[in-house]
């Protein structure tokens, strides 16, 4: 009984131990199915020995092998245990040569020493550094060696783990030319800018000396002026300007011509100013401007010029209005000596040249030759001073307002010929070609228009001392007559033309000066434009010129 109860107890601690073992196990399989155990270690008769579990080894080779960098374990001799196919690539050469290889045989010869240290240091305590690898065709990689030991089963060993830096250096060299590229890039612009800001303070400092420069010179100059904007707006007057008008400070930025020109004069100068801002021609004016004191009003000649940019583009209008009114009574004065002087000498040179005419037809048979000659000279001069002074008395009868005539009809080809005849007769060396169109009637003066185209040929004659033909024309055109003298002589200039037919201009040719006063086609202006008649001219230097006017026509 005693027995059966030892042998009970003991198949019952045995049947626990094989419990505990079975539990063990079913432990262990877990761990392994959820892949907490990579390997184990099983006794055997040759004592203990490692087993790992292919799966968990596999997942860091195949990590290894797919690594960028080089993988190598060395022993002790530094001999390469294992190698990574990368390391292989690196070193340019089959991957089972590599194995057993000595790792120095990859170090250039320089870098020797400083492979021993870094080695020896690695076997002491985890260190890297960058060093030169030599491939199989002696080219040179830059690389990045980590040493790490590893404790194996085998013994300990050295792991090199090497990171192609040739890529880097490359970015890196590239980095490092983009950033020269870019300093001197940046040191060039801070240069121009530097240049730029100095311009722009040297530039600012000149225009304001230039403004205040303006300023001055405006304000201490006895005429008014301003400036203006291409479209006319004002944006400056001198302290004259304020001064004169009495206008205190400007609400608007318009010229207030209507405020300081006298109200006669305002449509004409609004015409002008306007027809300027259009056209960009120089402003030029004559009015009266108020004075803001005492109420009375000046005359004032009025001028502005465009000042233009590079582009030929207007940028401001610079005016300036003289004060001409003393210069306006000494005209008004001298006109009315012109007036007088030649009224007064009209009545004894008619009678002069009468009493010559009495003389050539007294006796005149009996007269020597001399004398004939003396008196056909006197009666040439005579009749030239008789010219003279018509024509001062008709710029005075103008200036007066009171050159008047009665109006018929008149055939131009009429008047054209007769001119003809008697151009002919005065000017027997030139050939005048008649191109007159029959039947262009119009209302005028015969007297005064004939004086026009006289006028006209006389000028014709004086200015072509070489070429002599002129040619006298009269057509229809749109709803006028126009009639011109062409000639070939000397021409005008634009400049000149601007100017001729304004009262006692002459043009300064000290090579072409012939005797006249300037007043031939400002009368001439007057009588066609009081016949509502226009007179204008086509000419060039050197070329000759058309001289016309044009009269409505009145029947067609
Ligand atoms: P005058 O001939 O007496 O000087 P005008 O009033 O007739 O005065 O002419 C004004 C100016 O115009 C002249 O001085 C002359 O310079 C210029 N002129 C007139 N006609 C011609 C022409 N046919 N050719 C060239 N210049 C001319």
């Amino acid at each position: 009984m005693e027995q059966d109860k030892n042998t009970y107890d003991k198949l019952k601690s045995e049947n626990n131990e094989l419990r505990l073992q079975l539990e063990e196990a079913n432990d262990t399989i877990q761990a392994i199915r959820t892949g907490q155990v990579d390997a184990f270690i099983v006794s055997g008769d040759n004592g203990h020995q490692l087993y790992t579990l292919k799966t968990a080894d596999q997942t860091y080779r195949v990590f290894i092998e797919k690594m960028n960098e080089g993988a190598v374990t060395l022993n002790h001799e530094g001999l390469i245990l294992y190698s990574n196919s990368r390391f292989a690539a690196m070193a340019g050469m089959p991957l089972e040569k590599v194995l057993g290889l000595s790792f120095e045989t990859f170090i250039p010869a320089e870098s020797q020493k400083k492979f021993n240290d870094l080695i020896n240091n690695g076997w002491e305590e985890d260190c890297k550094e960058e060093i030169g690898l030599l491939n199989k065709n002696g080219d040179e990689i830059c690389c990045l060696l980590s040493c790490n030991t590893l404790e194996l089963d085998e013994g300990p060993a050295l792991s090199l783990i090497l990171t192609d830096l040739t890529i880097l250096k490359e970015a890196e060299k590239e980095l490092k030319l983009k950033n020269e590229q870019l300093e001197i890039a940046h040191n060039a612009t801070e240069k121009l800018n530097n240049e730029l800001e100095d311009t722009v303070r040297s530039r600012t400092n000149e225009l304001l000396i230039s403004r205040e420069h303006f300023r001055l010179l405006a304000n201490n100059i006895p005429q008014m002026t301003w400036t203006s904007l291409p479209n006319g707006e004002a944006n400056f007057y001198n302290q004259q300007w304020y001064d004169y008008t009495g206008i205190e400070q400007l609400e608007t930025s318009e010229l207030p011509l209507e405020a300081v020109v006298h109200p006669d004069d305002l449509e004409n100068t609004l015409e002008k100013y306007r027809a300027s801002l259009a056209t960009g021609n120089i402003f030029e004016v004559e009015n009266r401007y108020k004075n803001g004191t005492d109420g009375t009003y000046r005359w004032h000649l009025n001028r502005a010029i465009p000042l233009r940019n590079d582009d030929g583009e207007i940028i401001l209008w610079i005016g300036a209005a003289t004060d001409i009114e003393e210069q306006k009574r000494e005209m008004e004065r001298k006109d009315e000596f012109i007036g007088i002087a030649s009224h007064e000498l009209k009545t004894p040179l008619t009678s002069l040249k009468g009493y010559l005419q009495l003389i050539a037809s007294y006796k005149k048979d009996d007269l020597p030759p001399a004398v004939k000659t003396y008196i056909d000279k006197a009666v040439i001069s005579i009749n030239k001073l008789q010219h003279l002074v018509n024509d001062l008395l008709d710029v005075s009868k103008i200036q007066a307002g009171r050159l008047e005539y009665r109006l018929n009809q008149i055939d131009i080809s009429e008047l054209v010929k007769q001119c003809i005849e008697n151009a002919a007769h005065i000017y027997p060396a030139y050939e005048f070609k008649n191109e007159a169109q029959p039947n262009l009637v119009v209302n005028g003066n015969a007297e005064r228009l004939e004086q026009v185209l006289m006028n006209l040929v006389n000028n014709a004659v004086k200015y072509s001392p070489n070429n002599k033909n002129i040619i006298i024309r009269a057509i229809q055109f749109k709803d006028s007559v126009r009639v011109s003298v062409t000639d070939f002589g000397i021409g005008l200039s634009a400049e000149q033309i601007d100017r001729i037919f304004e009262r006692f201009y002459r043009v300064e040719d000290k090579k072409y000066m012939t005797s006249g006063l300037g007043m031939g086609l400002y009368i001439s202006t007057e009588i066609i434009s009081s016949h509502n008649g226009k007179i204008s001219v086509q000419s060039e230097p050197g070329k000759g010129s058309t001289f016309y006017f044009e009269l409505p026509l009145l029947s067609v």
